[in-house]
């Protein structure tokens, strides 16, 4: 059973609209043909006219940051799942660290989200991870089984087989402190493991599961070799169209 491989750039909240689009341009124009699944996700103001530029690239996908968790309605300064469908998204990250930080987003607000992008046919990018002082206790799975089981467990076995999953300890997101490529794969193991438990061994084997935390060209290559590993959650190496053509082209794992 062949996992998708996938490199995902997380602009996070930057680019303007004229940098994202040189950004963008500057990436499209080196890209050989995608041997992984490239997915850009820029800020909301990108989508719509990346989905126009993208469109067509084979295995180049945009996605969100994030969606709300519900539908539509009186929710000032949102964006919906199906507003994100309608301008050619296919994928969201939730979950990810900085909105569970600073945003307090906890289990139950991830699992509806999850739900609503499922719905509305995107594929959650769910990450999880640790805090430092949580992997210098020696936590770390148990953290993580958690997340897993709080924000995606709920789900029903067809419905899983469509989510992504991101490791991202949280120290070594946006350090330059990449965990080394022993501790990725222990935990990547463990995820997938954890998901068989759950859903069986043919999901789990199916289930891309990508490591996210100071990935750069120099490390990439050795981070992707493990097993367990199918691809990357790239911050700030996504913001250099180099950088993260380089990423890209650290696959196909040989
Ligand atoms: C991220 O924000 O998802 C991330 C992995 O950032 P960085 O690559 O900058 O550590």
């Amino acid at each position: 059973m062949v996992r998708k491989q996938i490199v995902a750039g997380n602009w996070k909240m930057n680019m303007d609209f004229d940098e994202g689009r040189d950004l963008a341009f500057s990436i499209i124009r080196k890209l050989g043909p995608l041997h992984s699944q490239v997915i850009f996700c820029p800020p909301f103001i990108h989508l719509n006219y990346l989905s126009v530029l993208t469109k067509g690239i084979a295995n180049l996908s945009l996605g969100a940051q994030n969606c709300h968790q519900q539908n539509n309605g009186a929710y000032t300064g949102e964006v919906a799942a199906s507003m994100l469908k309608s301008v050619g998204c296919e994928y969201v990250i939730l979950g990810h660290s900085e909105r569970r930080e600073y945003f307090a987003e906890g289990d139950e607000i991830l699992a509806q989200k999850v739900d609503v992008a499922i719905a509305n046919d995107l594929i959650p990018i769910f990450c999880v991870g640790e805090k430092l002082e949580i992997r210098e206790a020696g936590t770390h799975e148990n953290t993580v089984e958690k997340q897993l089981k709080g924000g995606l467990f709920h789900l029903e076995k067809d419905l899983f087989s469509k989510v992504v999953v991101a490791y991202e300890p949280v120290w070594a997101i946006g350090t330059g402190k990449t965990a080394s490529p022993q501790q990725v794969q222990e935990m990547h193991y463990f995820i997938r493991k954890a998901i068989a438990n759950k859903y069986g061994k043919k999901i789990a084997d199916m289930t891309s599961i990508l490591y996210g935390g100071s990935v750069k060209p120099n490390n990439a290559k050795e981070l992707f070799e493990n097993s367990d590993v199918d691809g990357g959650l790239i911050g700030g190496a996504a913001l250099k169209a180099s950088d993260f053509i380089d990423i890209i082209n650290s696959f196909p794992k040989d």
